[in-house]
């Protein structure tokens, strides 16, 4: 069990994915909320069934998996459903990462808290990845062939870098190459150690 935990969080195309593959290099174990809110809803697992009793069949579709964009879409209009949601989902979330974690060998691992702001009770310390907007927008244009203005109101229904940079304890400025990011890596790499011994 790694018994030291960073957090990583970052807006879209900040290069958190980038970023977590080099110290997933260096041999550390990456949880990932977004993937663990995935699975929880597979097929078979308890809490689908929950979310299907509350909003119905409707939100499956024809495969029987959760329609996703659907299920975001009705809970965005509205509060009292999304809470429900959240009710259903929260803790499963959590049990799962606490379980990767729980799982992962080595000094430390490490935790992707994509969507929100990334506070959580499972975390020692929060890793920032942050890049200029022009270079997110530039680099998730490439990677996704999603339009600029698609992009742009992504960025807007996030937390800003501003409000992420204010709960950071270490920051990856993403704007050079990859080069620099292994740099970067290499660096937090030794001072995590430090910490996780310490
Ligand atoms: P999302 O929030 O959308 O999942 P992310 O924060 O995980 O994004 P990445 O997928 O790591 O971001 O990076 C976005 C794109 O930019 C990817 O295609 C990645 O290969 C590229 N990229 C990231 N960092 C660099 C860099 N320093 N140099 C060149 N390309 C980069």
């Amino acid at each position: 069990m790694a018994g030291y935990v960073v957090g990583v969080t970052g807006g879209i195309g900040s290069g958190k994915t980038t970023v977590t593959d080099c110290f997933a290099d260096l041999g550390i174990v990456i949880a990932d909320a977004d993937e663990a809110s995935r699975k929880i809803v597979e097929p078979g697992q308890p809490v689908l069934d929950a979310i299907t009793e509350y909003f119905s069949k409707d939100i499956l579709d024809e495969t029987g998996r959760l329609n996703r964009k659907k299920l975001r879409e009705i809970v965005f209009n509205d509060v009292s459903k999304r809470k429900a949601l959240e009710g259903f989902t929260h803790r499963p979330i959590m049990d799962e990462l606490q379980r990767q974690l729980h799982e992962a060998r080595g000094e430390y691992a490490m935790l992707v808290l994509s969507a929100g702001l990334g506070t959580s009770p499972l975390i020692d310390r929060m890793l920032v990845v942050d890049a200029e907007e022009p270079i997110r927008i530039q680099r998730v244009m490439i990677r996704d062939g999603s339009s600029e203005a698609l992009i742009r109101q992504i960025i807007n229904s996030q937390p800003s870098s501003e409000e992420r940079l204010a709960i950071a304890d270490d920051v990856v400025e993403n704007n050079s190459d990859i080069d620099q990011v292994r740099a970067d890596v290499s660096r937090l790499h030794a001072r995590y150690l430090e910490l996780a011994r310490a």
